[in-house]
Order: structure tokens, then C-alpha cells, then sequence
């Protein structure tokens, strides 16, 4: 199974998997899940829909994250509602920035 994840409320920066995360953004693995409910629930994610080992797919709908900073940075807010989809999974992301040390178009030398 691939990555999935979802967007910060806060930034729109998708919730990383903690996998070749590029230099000072490690923060953005460590998020917060915002529940109606209960109390927020705060710790890193595993990339496959897990935060320290609590499975967000078992909700009932898509999940509200925060990464930690984000949230805290807002003084905490309470549910407001999902979180949208990450298209780059948490993962594909910044990919040209991440792999331009290699020019495909020179090929091997
Ligand atoms: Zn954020």
C-alpha cells in the first residue's frame, strides 16, 4: 500500500510521511488530529494513515490534521471540519526541488 495523507488546515502543506524529508521541513511530520469528540491527539505520522499508532482510517469520514506547529501557532483551535486530500500523499512532494541534482537530459557521462 502507498502513501496517503492530508492537507494542514492551517498551511494547505500536506501532513509528511517521515521518509527522506528534505532538511527544516521536519516539522511537518508532526501533526495534531482535531476531533469533534474527544481531546486532539498529537504525534508523528507513519505515512499510512497512522499518528503513533492510532488509525485514522477507522473514522467515520476524512480526519481534520494540523501540523503541530500550525495548530499551536493558532492557539489551538477547536474542530472546524476535514481536511482535504493530499495529492502528493505526503511524500511526492517538491519533487523537482528535492531531485535537481540530477539532469535527466545530460544523461550518463
Ligand atoms: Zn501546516
Amino acid at each position: 500500500m502507498g502513501f496517503f495523507s492530508w492537507n494542514c488546515k492551517q498551511c494547505g502543506e500536506s501532513i509528511k510521511a517521515p521518509y527522506d524529508v528534505p532538511e527544516g521541513m521536519e516539522w511537518q511530520n508532526d501533526c495534531v488530529l482535531v476531533r469533534e469528540d474527544k481531546d486532539p491527539l498529537i504525534g508523528e505520522y507513519d505515512g499510512y494513515g497512522r499518528i503513533d499508532g492510532f488509525d485514522l482510517t477507522g473514522l467515520p469520514g476524512d480526519p481534520e490534521l494540523w501540523h503541530e506547529n500550525c495548530w499551536m501557532n493558532e492557539e489551538r483551535p477547536l474542530y472546524t471540519g476535514p481536511s482535504d486530500y493530499a495529492d502528493d500523499q505526503g511524500f511526492f512532494y517538491d519533487y523537482e526541488e528535492r531531485y535537481s541534482d540530477f539532469d535527466i537530459s545530460k544523461g550518463i557521462e
